[in-house]
């Protein structure tokens, strides 16, 4: 993989790390580019007090920050999480210096909330960070106004989504939609929408395996990107079709009706959801949710949400389940994906039994 780094810190120290971090990614066989080249991954220095985001040439050019902190804080999760935001990157790292002590320490932290505390060495942050470096984003939508049906017309499929997504908040795991206008200013909100589509940070998310519509493949109905689950309008303003995957183009495929919003996106987990319908033709439903559950199967690497390799290692932990269209797996220091003949199914199973914290693991 080719990658850069961006230099944009004041810190000579964090310069010094980062000539370590930068000997240890080409060891591993990677290329750092010409300036005018395009890259896989950027490796974005940054100061925690004032982060500086990275313009992205393209979409799948992942940024990874990483940033030096001397004095302690009240929060370091909560002082990484909002520098990630600010900075608008894949993954955060930072490193700690804040004991005196003459081994630094250091904490990885990613939009899916995963953190993890490690002691500092390049080989460490080089094994967290590669999942992420090396994935791919499935985040394209082609939509088309083909969906016989008028915009806000209640379905079974939609009902029950608009029902079930009210349950999630009754169970007390859906945080409320980030606003990231308080984090963000205009023209970085803005690039973060030209990038991602995304108008809020919302996890967790619904589908419903499509039978009113006859659109001749695998098709679902979906919760869009970024909204409030316990307050769903209806179809073409926060629930959509998905009718397919686009393999060459990497689009997923989204009919509406009519009139819709056109900065409308469906979820960027639609890709697993896609990839769970197609393999397991009994899945009925499946929920998606930052929480966990005890004594379940789960990832071993740290896929961001909306990549194909993501999408594939939890059908492939399905797969090693003895019933794949009724069951849970987990994502490492992220969340669980839950399928099932329907919704209802899935809701009786999981009441009563969620973790509404995800165990973070090494
Ligand atoms: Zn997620």
């Amino acid at each position: 993989m080719k990658f850069k780094v961006n230099n944009v810190s004041r810190s000579p120290e964090l310069n010094r790390f980062a000539g370590e971090l930068t000997d240890k990614i080409r060891s591993n066989g990677n290329i750092l580019a010409g300036s005018d080249e395009s890259t896989d991954f950027v490796l974005n220095l940054i100061d925690m007090d004032s982060p500086k985001a990275y313009r992205r040439k393209r979409q799948e050019e992942m940024v990874i920050s990483v940033a030096l902190l001397r004095e302690p804080v009240p929060d370091l999760k909560s002082a990484c999480y909002a520098a990630l935001v600010k900075s608008i990157s894949n993954m955060l790292f930072c490193i700690t210096m804040t004991d005196g002590s003459a081994y630094p320490g250091a904490c990885s932290i990613t939009p899916e909330v995963g953190f993890i505390l490690f002691d500092y060495e390049p080989d460490t942050i080089y094994k967290y960070m590669y999942p992420v470096i090396s994935s791919h984003f499935v985040l394209r939508n082609r939509l088309s106004d083909d969906l016989s049906l008028r915009e806000n017309e209640i379905i079974p499929e939609v009902q029950d989504l608009i029902i079930f997504g009210k349950e999630l908040h009754k169970l007390g795991v859906l945080p409320a939609p980030f606003p990231l206008t308080e984090f963000l200013d205009k023209d970085l909100t803005d690039q973060l929408y030209r990038l991602y589509q995304i108008k809020g940070l919302s996890y967790g998310n619904l589908s419903i395996r499509n039978v009113t519509c006859k659109t001749g493949g695998t098709s679902y109905w979906m919760t869009a990107r970024g909204v409030d689950k316990s307050n769903l309008k209806g179809i073409g303003k926060d629930i959509l079709l998905v009718k397919g995957y686009d393999r060459e183009s990497g689009e997923m495929l989204v009919s509406l009706p009519a009139s819709y919003d056109p900065r409308i996106r469906v979820s960027v987990d639609a890709i697993e959801h896609y990839l769970i319908y197609r393999e397991f033709p009994e899945t009925g439903a499946i929920v998606h949710l930052h929480a966990w559950m005890d004594d379940i199967l789960y990832t071993t690497q740290s896929y961001p949400c909306g990549t194909s390799e993501l999408a594939e290692n939890v059908v492939g932990l399905l797969k090693k389940s003895p019933a794949p269209a009724s069951t849970q797996v987990g994502l490492k220091n992220h969340g669980i994906t839950i399928t099932g003949p329907d919704i209802r199914d899935i809701f009786q199973r999981i009441t009563g039994r969620l973790r509404t914290s995800v165990p973070m693991m090494i």
